[in-house]
């Protein structure tokens, strides 16, 4: 169990057995292979209380240039961001984003709720915020809350588009928005403005269901979920 929970390697926690350094209910472990449960027993290693958990939360930002997976042969993956406290709990990206996409990444080793947060029939809306390559406007938004059409022949389900600048005096003209999705197609959102005869130039996911992109976060940083995010997303 402490292995599991990053407390050492399985030789790392014999040699504190052997020191002492262990006790199960106030009393010294002498058998590394002594079994407990971690929901009754109380555990301590040098005198300081464990606290068992069976899943991990991480709230990542990610950055460019990492991929959205646990290994790749060739790129870093999000799961490398991570401390080596994290690896005996196999977490996982819950979604995808493209290799240049930033911003919001769930990793977890809860299957569950991973597979309730991208399930297409629960809708779970994702905003993005995006530096586009020509002048988006009303039609835009219009279509995008109609549907539009991909390369695939796929339309989409309505969306929500916010133009937050639109600048048509530099050549060729350039606008930042934010786009609300409810389901999650592979390059979805640059395929919707290509779909629109426009160009995504920069993206990062900002939200996911009811968690924000924490502006504390770094490119690459991450911190578990807080209790009230953890409640939210159940
Ligand atoms: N849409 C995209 O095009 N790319 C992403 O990474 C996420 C959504």
């Amino acid at each position: 169990m402490l292995a599991h929970l990053g407390y050492g390697s399985r030789s790392d926690l014999k040699k504190a057995v052997k020191n002492g350094l262990i006790e199960v209910n106030g009393i010294r472990v002498k058998d590394s292979g002594m079994q407990v449960d971690p929901e009754q027993d109380e555990i301590t290693v040098s005198g300081e209380k464990i606290v068992y958990r069976e899943f991990v939360y991480l709230l990542l930002n990610k950055p460019q240039g990492v991929v959205s997976a646990t290994e790749d042969n060739r790129d870093r993956t999000v799961v490398d961001l991570l401390s080596e406290a994290y690896a005996p709990f196999d977490v996982f990206p819950v979604g995808r984003l493209d290799k240049d996409t930033e911003g919001l990444l769930l990793l977890t080793n809860d299957g569950k709720l991973a597979h309730n947060l991208l399930s297409p029939r629960k809708h779970v809306s994702k905003t993005y915020y995006a530096k586009v390559e020509g002048a988006v406007g009303e039609n835009d938004k219009q279509a995008f809350e109609a549907g539009v059409e991909l390369d695939d022949g796929y339309v989409t389900m309505p969306a929500q588009l916010r133009v937050l600048t639109c600048d048509i005096i530099v050549d060729p003209p350039r606008s930042e928005i934010e786009l609300t999705i409810q389901e999650g197609k592979f390059h979805q959102v640059k395929r919707m403005f290509q779909a629109v005869g426009k160009r995504v130039v920069y993206l990062k996911r900002i939200s996911m269901g009811p968690l924000q992109l924490d502006p504390a976060l770094g490119l690459g940083e991450y911190r578990e979920l807080t209790r009230e995010e953890l409640e939210l997303l159940q």
